[in-house]
């Protein structure tokens, strides 16, 4: 057994998998995070007035088609079932998301059955189109101007802070568009959310003796010797001082409220008219349906561009931003024994289960490595 220490910054999900596959090996593993709480964006918090469990860095739905990464997160708490299903606000009227086969029939006044809706939307799509370039060519092109004007690009605009017409195609891959009743957000054959939340299912994860977490702990690299290895789980450009501009994300500003009773009627309600400046409300009671609450706490989400001080949330990743990402990665390949790990040290949107899967590869390459110098 090792008693070498390691570092690892951060103590979300990337960190706290990392963290826990390495101390299993007899690795002494300290964690910091600049934080007051461990869990990283998933954090959730149980509201002392109400009883309801907040997601506070926004709302997490567990969905995955990974077996392992379901055993493995299984395997520090119970998961209770749960369908993610959204619903939008557009011209003063409520649809069911992602678009269905009931939004098109609300939408259009129409009985159609799946086929008769695909030739109707057929006949709605732009073809003098041929090559998409842009977002909204891309929309267009799909699925006309119709349901493209109510579900997309208002909602787009609000979330990326730009017009669809600057944002490429590429970003609307599929038809967004389904031909059936269906409106589980996410196809993944399981889906769940943990009972008592994911700040207590990361908790679990970080219970091992050789674990230590200081909590609002800032990481400095000049304070940074003694360690046979750093895990960084912070921001990528953070981690060299910004020294070739900032990698740019969207923020996100929650506007919290309560309510004494049921405000919306469902977890997730998407705005689609640029008139409102909010792009969705959330509320977190039926986050945990199977629970009981003595009043309600929703979040007004506002997006924004990333300032200096603010959250990261979601990296832009346009042509810019990608160029730059590529001088930084450089940078950090030069930098020895250091990984960059998580959503923010790779500069990706990871949902949770790929931040597991990875962090899980991660560790048991180190592992690997690690064991091959050994035996040379
Ligand atoms: P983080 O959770 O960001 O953890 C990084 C940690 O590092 C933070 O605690 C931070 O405080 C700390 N840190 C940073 N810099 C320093 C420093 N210099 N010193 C010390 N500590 C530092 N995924 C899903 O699967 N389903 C969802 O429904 C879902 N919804 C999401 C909604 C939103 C709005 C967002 C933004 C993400 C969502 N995700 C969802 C993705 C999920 O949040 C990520 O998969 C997860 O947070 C990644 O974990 P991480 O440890 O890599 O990063």
């Amino acid at each position: 057994m090792t008693q070498e220490t390691i570092l690892i910054v951060g103590a979300g999900l990337s960190g706290a998998v990392i963290g826990r596959e390495l101390a299993q090996k007899g690795y002494r593993i300290e964690i910091v995070d600049s934080r007051a709480h461990i869990a990283g964006n998933c954090h959730t918090e149980r509201d002392a007035a109400t009883g309801v469990m907040v997601h506070v860095y926004g709302p997490h739905i567990f969905h995955t088609d990974d077996q392992e990464v379901w055993d493995y997160v299984n395997g520090f708490t119970t998961f209770m079932p749960y369908k993610n299903r959204v619903k939008t606000t557009s011209g003063g009227q409520v649809y069911s998301l992602p678009v269905n086969l009931h939004t098109i029939n609300q939408f259009f006044g129409k009985t159609l059955r799946p086929d008769e809706a695909r030739t109707f939307l057929e006949s709605e799509a732009d073809t003098s189109i041929a090559d998409p370039q842009t977002f909204e060519e891309q929309a267009l092109r799909f699925v006309g101007k119709g349901l493209y004007e109510a579900f997309f690009k208002g909602y787009t605009q609000k979330q990326w802070g730009c017009s669809p017409t600057a944002l490429p195609a590429s970003i609307l891959k599929r038809l967004p568009v389904r031909f059936n009743y269906e409106d589980n957000y996410f196809f993944h054959k399981y889906q769940g959310m943990p009972a008592n939340g994911y700040t207590e299912m990361i908790a679990g994860i970080l219970d091992h003796p050789n674990i230590t977490v200081r909590l609002t702990t800032d990481f400095r690299r000049e304070a940074a010797d003694g360690y046979s290895h750093i895990f960084y789980s912070g921001p990528l450009d953070g981690y060299f001082d910004y020294e070739l501009g900032r990698l740019g994300y969207r923020t996100l500003d929650f506007e919290r409220f309560t309510y004494d009773g049921d405000y919306q009627g469902c977890a997730v309600m998407n705005y689609g008219d640029v008139s409102v400046p909010y792009t969705r409300i959330t509320e977190h009671k039926h986050f945990s349906p199977w629970e009981e609450h003595r009043g309600s706490v929703c979040y007004r989400e506002f997006s924004r561009a990333c300032e200096p001080g603010d959250i990261p949330y979601y990296p832009i990743r346009l042509v810019e931003e990608k160029a730059q990402l590529a001088d930084y990665v450089a940078r950090a390949e030069q930098e020895a024994g250091v990984t960059f790990v998580g959503r923010l040290g790779t500069y990706r949107y990871l949902d949770m289960d790929v931040t597991i899967r990875e962090a899980l590869d991660t560790a048991r390459l180190y592992l690997a490595r690690r064991a091959e110098n050994a035996a040379m």
